[in-house]
C-alpha cells in the first residue's frame, strides 16, 4: 500500500497521500462500505467548495463595502472599506467610511466650524464669516 514499503508512518503530502486515499476509498468499497466512500466523497466536495463559496461571498461583500471617494478635506482620492474609520494620508485627518464616500470622522458634540476671510476693499479691513457645518451623520 504504500511505495516507500518499509516506512510505517503514514506520509500525507503530495501523491502519497491521494494514493493512500484512494487505496483507502477502495479497501472500504471492497469491505461494503461503500457509504462511508460516500460520505467521505461529500465531505471531500463539501471542503473543495467551501473555499470557493467563501472566496465568493467575500467578493461580493467587498463589492458592497469597498468605497472609493476623496478626503473632503484635501481631496486626495482615497479607497476604504463601509463603516471604517481612518486617516487621510495626505493631510492626517481622521476620516470615517460612509456608503456615500469619506466624512470627517469628528467626535459626537463637536461643531464644526469653516472659517472664511473675506477682505472688504472698501473698509479696507478683514472680515471674517463663520460658517457652521452640518454634523457628522453617524448610522450607529
Ligand atoms: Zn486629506
Amino acid at each position: 500500500m504504500y511505495p516507500q514499503g518499509n516506512n510505517a508512518q503514514l506520509n500525507f503530502s503530495g501523491l502519497g497521500c491521494w494514493l493512500t486515499v484512494i487505496g483507502f476509498a477502495w479497501l472500504l468499497g471492497a469491505l461494503g462500505l461503500g457509504w462511508l466512500v460516500k460520505s467521505i466523497a461529500v465531505l471531500l466536495v463539501l471542503l473543495l467548495v467551501a473555499p470557493v463559496i467563501g472566496f465568493l461571498g467575500f467578493r461580493w461583500w467587498l463589492n458592497r463595502n469597498l468605497i472609493e471617494g476623496a478626503c473632503p478635506v484635501c481631496q486626495t482620492s482615497l479607497t476604504g472599506l463601509n463603516k471604517m474609520r481612518t486617516v487621510c494620508p495626505n493631510c492626517q485627518t481622521p476620516l470615517q467610511v460612509t456608503l456615500e464616500g469619506f466624512q470627517r470622522d469628528v467626535p459626537e458634540g463637536t461643531v464644526e466650524v469653516d472659517a472664511v476671510d473675506i477682505t472688504d476693499d472698501t473698509r479696507d479691513a478683514t472680515v471674517v464669516s463663520v460658517e457652521v457645518l452640518p454634523p457628522v451623520e453617524e448610522d450607529r
